[in-house]
């Protein structure tokens, strides 16, 4: 007698229950797309931005070759800052070629930190700097001046913020496709930009502390280098050989890292320098 209550009793909860759920009033947050609705009120929490890279180059070109180049053939990026931007309302303009949310050809065939396919996932800034020019001193690089470097850090800051891009996944072309591309070039501020927060430098201390030491140009193991700038996200395959591969991938480091010696060479310095990295920023998972 007591069970059969017992039983009748949970089962009037249960409807209760289930009453009372159905009961619950459910907030809509409809939104009307012409042909259909959409339901938005009940938005997951597993989400995290598709933008993880922000990519820096120079166009090689002055700024109408290059807005022509970057709006008419077959790449493209987010932005364009030119060498001598314009003002508006007391502010330097720069001019946006691809809406953020869409994907801009700019990266090409290109590996940072285990990823490819990068331009799914990256915004890409040309700058306006024709690079180099070939001289009877050998390649002369060409500066970035100081109103359109000060541009650049307002708009890469803006769009590191927005989308909490890592101070590692900060880096150039260079950085990403080191056999086929040059640019940003090593006179690239990447100091001043990681002075603003933008992109990744190593604390001169913990460089000192690893090159214990040694003298900068002391050679090191390149296996050892080539596996640190591997472990740091470059494409690089550590198998000690000195060949044009590796050549270039220290290079790039160099370039961006210490551009007073960018000669490709694997010395105790550069070695010191990707540990910092290493110790501040972690390697690849
Ligand atoms: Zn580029």
């Amino acid at each position: 007698m007591y069970k059969q209550i017992r039983l009748v009793t949970i089962g009037i909860l249960y409807t209760i229950n289930v009453i009372g759920c159905n009961s619950i009033p459910i907030k809509h947050n409809l939104i009307d797309r012409g042909t259909y609705m959409v339901e938005t009120s009940h938005l997951s929490q597993s989400i995290d931005e598709r933008i993880r890279f922000l990519f820096l180059h120079y166009t090689a070109e002055d700024f109408h070759a290059s807005l022509k180049t970057l709006t008419n053939q077959h790449v493209s990026a987010h932005y364009l800052v030119p060498a001598n931007p314009s003002k508006n309302n007391g502010k330097y303009v720069v001019w946006q070629l691809v809406p953020e949310h869409q994907r801009a050809w700019h990266a090409g065939a290109s590996s940072w930190r285990g990823r490819t396919n990068l331009n799914d996932t990256s915004i890409g800034i040309e700058i306006e700097n024709k690079g180099y020019i070939e001289s009877i001193l050998g390649r002369m690089w060409l500066p970035y001046n100081i109103k359109q470097t000060n541009l650049v850090i307002a708009l890469s800051k803006d769009i590191v913020q927005r989308y909490a891009i890592l101070p590692q996944n900060v880096v150039g072309h260079m950085d990403i496709a080191p056999h086929r591309k040059l640019d940003p070039g090593p006179l690239f501020p990447w100091k001043q930009l990681a002075e603003q927060g933008i992109g990744a430098w190593p604390d001169q201390k913990t460089v000192d502390k690893y090159l214990a030491m040694r003298s900068k140009d002391q050679p090191t193991d390149l296996f050892t280098l080539q596996n640190k700038l591997a472990s740091y996200g470059y494409d690089i395959i550590p198998n000690g050989i000195n060949n044009t591969a590796s050549h270039n991938v220290i290079a790039a480091f160099q370039m961006h890292f210490r551009p007073a010696n960018f000669r490709g060479l694997p010395d105790a310095e550069t070695e010191a320098i990707v540990d910092a990295l290493l110790e501040k920023y972690g390697s690849i998972p």
